[in-house]
């Protein structure tokens, strides 16, 4: 991936009323490259949470595997276990969803491997590099499946975080290749500061950490620092608000994404490729069910094999858009970051500081 040239990205935009799945062709042509005759291509997705709505839908899905198998490549689908307790916390539980989801080999037309394993700790260590020395993470645990791939195809269904503001290709890569412990890794800069005066000792945070970091003591919780995985559950369930985000959270946050997606982008070199759909926008992620109504409508389909150019012009198109419904006065630069309370650029910057891709890019249209 380049870093200080203008890279191109490739848009096809939805207003041309245009059959999408057909057009998808047209713009997977100009990342083919990427991909060589007989090569193993991971297919970088995420499959949605339980209840949600809002994510890739399998029929994008199974039109890029053929696209793939077009042009000689292998494809399986793949993403990993999450950090919290939920119907995606182990991979047999993830494997049910996504066919709850219509994820299945059947409807995508590959395989489809949740990469790090039953408990989410299968990997390897890869080192971050140039790693900011501010920055604690210095190298990430890269999901094994994702690693024995020769290439990697990343679809994106671009949306809001919490943390990051926008959900985009580099935020897909840095948290859902790695591994529990990389996740919980990039998550410490928002473990919950605690309040123990709010704290009622009803013992309901206890229940839901799966790490078992939580007990009471003389009525009040009692968090095991050593044992906490950051996953940050207790803080959305305390009704009593005991946990809240530490200033500097998402700041810390944005840059611990660049380096883990810096980490696990530099097994492959310049064999990647993303596809960012900017469609249902909505202002939470994929994780969250439901994650909200679009901000944003529909706008189309952007494909890159720069990185952090391709999310640079999700948030561009975004910006350029009319805000839907109840956030139209918030107007539209950077609304995903405003909605949630965060810089949508802090992370995609950093990015492009450690070298992972260009921020300066040459949108081409299509279709
Ligand atoms: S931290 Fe919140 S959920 Fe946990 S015991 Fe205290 S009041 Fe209950
Ligand atoms: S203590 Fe809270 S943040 Fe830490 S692992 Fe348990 S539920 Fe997650």
């Amino acid at each position: 991936m380049n870093n200080g040239r203008s890279s191109d990205v490739f848009f096809f935009p939805y207003s041309r009323n245009k059959a999408f799945l057909k057009e998808l062709r047209g713009l997977f042509s100009e990342v083919s490259h990427v991909i060589s005759a007989g090569d193993s291509v991971a297919v970088k997705l995420h499959m949605g949470e339980y209840g949600g709505t809002a994510y890739l839908r399998p029929p994008i899905v199974r039109r890029v595997c053929d696209l793939i198998k077009e042009a000689g490549g292998r494809p399986f689908v793949t993403d990993t276990t999450t950090l919290y307790p939920g119907r995606r916390f182990t991979a047999g539980q993830y494997l049910k969803t996504a066919a709850y989801n219509g994820f299945t080999e059947e409807s995508v037309g590959a395989p489809i491997v949740i990469a790090d394993g039953e408990e989410g700790h299968d990997g390897e260590w890869v080192d971050v590099p140039g790693r900011s020395s501010e920055c604690p993470i210095d190298r990430v645990k890269v999901a094994g499946g994702i690693l024995e791939a020769d290439c990697m195809i990343v679809l994106t269904h671009v949306k809001g975080h919490l943390l990051s503001g926008i959900g985009g290709s580099v935020k897909n890569v840095a948290m859902g290749c790695v591994t529990k412990e990389s996740k919980a890794a990039q998550h410490r800069a928002g473990r919950g500061l605690i309040d123990i005066e709010a704290c009622t000792g009803c013992g309901e945070c206890l229940e839901v950490c799966l790490y078992g970091a939580l007990s009471l003591f003389e009525g009040k919780m009692v968090r095991d620092e050593e044992e906490c995985m950051s996953c940050n559950r207790c803080l959305f369930l305390c009704k009593e608000k005991v946990f809240t985000l530490p200033p500097g959270a998402r700041e810390e946050f944005a840059v611990n994404l660049a380096h883990a997606a810096a980490g696990a982008l530099s097994r492959f070199g310049s064999r990647v490729a993303c596809i960012n759909f900017v469609q249902d926008v909505t202002p939470l992620c994929d994780c969250v069910a439901p994650s909200g109504l679009p901000v944003v409508p529909d706008i189309g389909i952007l494909c890159s094999s720069d990185i952090v150019a391709i999310d640079r012009a999700s948030l561009d198109i975004i910006a350029e858009s009319k805000p839907a419904g109840r956030f139209a006065h918030l107007g539209s630069d950077d609304i995903l970051g405003r909605i949630n309370d965060a810089d949508s650029t802090a992370h995609i910057r950093a990015a492009h500081e450690l070298g992972v891709g260009s921020l300066k890019y040459r949108l081409k249209e299509q279709g």
